[in-house]
């Protein structure tokens, strides 16, 4: 066995979109997440990254985008993030099926799963994507943001995400590795296929990760998720999860600063990308609280090119409640 300290769950996800305006729209407004990063893709400076989070960005509750305008659309299959759900409070499913109604969204019937009720939904690329309505303790770590969507029923961190995967056993066992532990099978009545099995980390955000086995055959590009990150807070940490991920055959890349985070990325066997993160230095650390979000943040080196890379990056509204 490792001496790695078992992950705590999802720091974020991050997913492929095309119209930034189309996203910053839904994400920020319809979805009332707060918008706490505009940045650029630092693989790719043409392109942004925009990231959505609760008021304070806490580890678990940042959605990321890349908007590739110019990408096909893609198709979820195996090797992917098949459905990234999010926590509301319990006795919201309500106001979010009235909410979609209202904002034209897509959804689909509500399901029970693991004792809980699920509301699945899909975003303006078509990513899949579900409200989960859970009991939010008093001093739960999240902190909601309420300029569009008050604190009874805001958006509160990640739930899940459910993989997709040709061979579940050797996913299995990664995530074991990761320190996550097996909860439970069950035939769901949205899976295709055979029954998902949970596995859960501490948590208590982003604590869960569904594996489900099949054979349907995915594509990178609009409404799918490029890569999910797990929480390992410090340096130490990471570098520990690193080792241990090496010893089960897997080939992680050295630590990448990420600016607000550093990163170490892999394959896990089935070919989803992993990202372990660490949760320093975070979002306020090149903007205050206050005004997360409020400008164009251009990490390290691409500072020196802002007039060049604004200039090649679309005109966006951020919006507000009080437009
Ligand atoms: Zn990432």
């Amino acid at each position: 066995m490792t001496d790695r300290t078992p992950t705590a769950g999802i720091h974020h996800v991050t997913a492929i979109a095309g119209d930034p305006q189309q996203n910053l729209d839904f994400w920020a407004e319809t979805l009332g997440l707060r918008f706490v990063k505009r940045s650029i893709n630092q693989d790719d400076p043409s392109t942004y990254h925009f990231f959505f989070a609760d008021s304070e960005g806490t580890p678990g509750t940042s959605m990321t985008f890349f908007p590739w305008e110019n990408m096909r659309h893609g198709k979820v299959g195996t090797g992917q993030v098949s459905r990234t759900a999010f926590r509301v409070p319990d006795g919201s499913l309500d106001f979010w099926e009235d909410r979609f109604d209202e904002y034209g969204v897509e959804y689909d019937d509500r399901l029970e799963r693991f004792g809980e009720t699920v509301l699945p939904f899909f975003d303006p690329d078509g990513l899949p994507v579900a409200l989960i309505a859970v009991e939010i303790p008093d001093d739960d770590p999240t902190v909601p943001w309420t300029e569009f969507v008050d604190e009874a029923h805001a958006i509160r961190g990640f739930h899940s995400v459910a993989l997709w995967v040709g061979d579940p056993y050797q996913t299995e066992e990664i995530l074991r590795t990761m320190g996550l532990e097996e909860v439970g099978t069950e035939q769901s009545p949205d899976d295709t296929g055979d029954e998902r099995t949970r596995f859960a980390a501490s948590g208590p955000v982003g604590k869960y990760v569904d594996v489900l086995p099949t054979i349907e055959g995915g594509r990178g590009g609009h409404g799918t998720v490029h890569h999910v990150a797990f929480q390992t807070p410090t340096d130490a940490d990471q570098k520990a999860m690193r080792k241990a991920v090496r010893s089960d055959g897997l080939n992680p890349t050295t630590q990448i600063n990420r600016h607000w985070f550093r990163s170490v990325y892999f394959r896990e066997p089935n070919g989803v990308l992993f990202e372990l993160a660490t949760s320093d230095p975070g979002y306020t650390s090149d903007e205050p609280l206050e005004e997360l979000g409020e400008r164009l943040v251009l990490p390290g080196e691409f500072e020196a090119n802002r007039t060049q890379i604004e200039a090649g990056l679309a005109e966006i509204h951020i919006p507000r409640a009080t437009d």
